[in-house]
């Protein structure tokens, strides 16, 4: 069984631990996480709610609304403002975790990209990775 993958912020004031593998590991291209990374692409390797724990550190929460009224909550370090997970009412039962948080970056495999449609042009992913033009429905991320 692989070690339990830990992650922290970059102040290293918030610290966490993700027990077993995670349930998917992809790349979002929407504009939104464009913004919030402050990159082309924001980084979610996604986990059972209960396989996360927090070891240290507070978070602060940024909470943005569908138009159903359905919340995506960006959680970040207030001291150094990393994005360190988001969590969705639509799946309560997932935290996911931003890779560049991770302490062994190796151990990020991403399998898919959400939003290529506002990909930025000079960016050209792997063939490994499956390209969607928007989040499809069904697809845990
Ligand atoms: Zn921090
Ligand atoms: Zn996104």
């Amino acid at each position: 069984m692989q070690a339990d993958m830990t992650g922290g912020c970059l102040c290293g004031a918030v610290r966490y631990r993700c027990r077993g593998e995670p349930m998917s590991m992809g790349l979002c291209q929407c504009e939104r996480c464009q913004r919030q990374s402050g990159s082309a692409f924001l980084i979610a390797t996604v986990f059972a709610r209960e396989a996360v724990s927090f070891e240290s550190g507070e978070l602060k929460t940024y909470a943005a609304y569908d138009a159903d009224g359905s919340g995506l909550y960006r959680h970040f370090c207030p001291d150094c403002g990393s994005a360190v997970m988001i969590t969705l009412d639509r799946y309560p039962g997932i935290r996911s975790m931003m890779g560049g948080t991770l302490d062994d970056k190796s151990r990020l495999k991403p399998t898919f990209s959400l939003w290529c449609s506002s990909a930025q042009p000079w960016l050209q992913l792997p063939s490994g990775i499956e390209l969607f033009a928007d989040y499809p429905d069904g697809l845990i991320a």
